[in-house]
């Protein structure tokens, strides 16, 4: 995805009360070709920084404030100062704007830590245009399992990995993603070495097991998803059963619809796990993304 427009944004210290026109003259809008990046900024010499990504729809930034409720979060764990929720609330919807009329707009919020040597992060958000159809929420991904070599209790022993944090060092992410390839597949579940499921490289994983639908819960160092969040809101009104916690991987073996959810492309049904094939229920899909489309 080609940036059309990038805004950069003069990074303020969260504590600052920042009225209308201080957050207008702290956003600055480019042309996607015309925005510029240092080579020593850190984002790009060494991937420290965080970033969301985050749908447009209907004009609509979708789950805007959970979005930056994980940013802080993230932000936290990279020890990176604290964001001023205030004044990415406001480059996020003057970047909404630029999405044109009647497509599906992706941002990319990026929060670096800024230049080598000083102190001031450096913070932009990335416009870019999604396909509006999204084919895959019908016909679905072949899954591998890859495990992440680390154990489900590596997040609290071992804080320094950032597990659950959105940081933007996602190399990893996109060999893995590479690695499905070669087995054939489009997506990943990474597994953990003592057995449990994690989560995609970039999706949150759900699945359904004896009536209820599970998702490992955040203390195994997944990211907290917000479509899965909203997915459960949704499922929860439907009075289906729900639940955070630890999922062993045998147990996926016996679930009867496995998704992989996601800000741009919602939820998208598993059709196949290892080669195995995962039986869908369409229907509940469809359901679930219908409400996650018109948050
Ligand atoms: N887990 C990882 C590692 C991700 O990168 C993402 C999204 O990019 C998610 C989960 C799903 O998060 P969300 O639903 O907020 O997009």
């Amino acid at each position: 995805m080609t940036a059309t427009r990038v805004f950069m944004v003069d990074v303020l210290a969260a504590h600052v009360s920042a009225p209308e026109t201080m957050l207008e003259e702290s956003v600055t809008e480019f042309a996607g070709s015309q925005s510029t990046l240092t080579v020593d900024d850190l984002a790009a010499s060494r991937g420290d920084g965080v970033f969301e990504t985050l749908a447009v729809v209907d004009g609509r930034v979708q789950a805007s404030e959970a979005h930056l409720d994980r940013l802080v979060r993230s932000a936290e764990l990279l020890d990176l100062a604290r964001p001023h929720r205030a004044q990415w609330r406001y480059a996020l919807d003057r970047a909404a704007r630029a999405v044109p009329a009647g497509r599906t707009g992706v941002l990319k919020l990026v929060l670096s830590r800024g230049r080598e040597g000083s102190p001031r992060p450096t913070g932009w958000i990335a416009v870019s245009s999604a396909p509006s159809a999204v084919p895959e929420r019908r016909t679905g991904v072949r899954v591998v399992t890859l495990d992440r070599g680390v154990s489900s209790t590596a997040a609290s022993e071992s804080p320094w990995l950032l597990l659950g944090a959105k940081s933007l060092s996602y190399a990893t992410n996109m060999a893995a993603l590479r690695e499905a390839a070669r087995r054939g597949a489009q997506d990943v579940i990474y597994t953990s070495t003592d057995g449990y499921v994690l989560e995609g490289p970039t999706s949150s994983v759900l699945a359904r097991i004896g009536g209820r639908i599970v998702t490992p819960a955040v203390e195994a160092g997944v990211l907290p998803g917000t479509t899965q969040h909203d997915a459960f809101v949704a499922l929860d009104a439907e009075r289906v059963e729900t639940a955070a916690e630890p999922v062993p991987v045998s147990a996926l073996a016996e679930a009867d619809a496995i998704w992989l959810a996601s800000s741009v492309r919602l939820l998208v049904p598993v059709v196949a796990l290892d080669g195995r094939p995962v039986p869908q229920d369409a229907e509940l899909t469809d359901r679930i993304n219908a409400v996650l489309l018109a948050r």
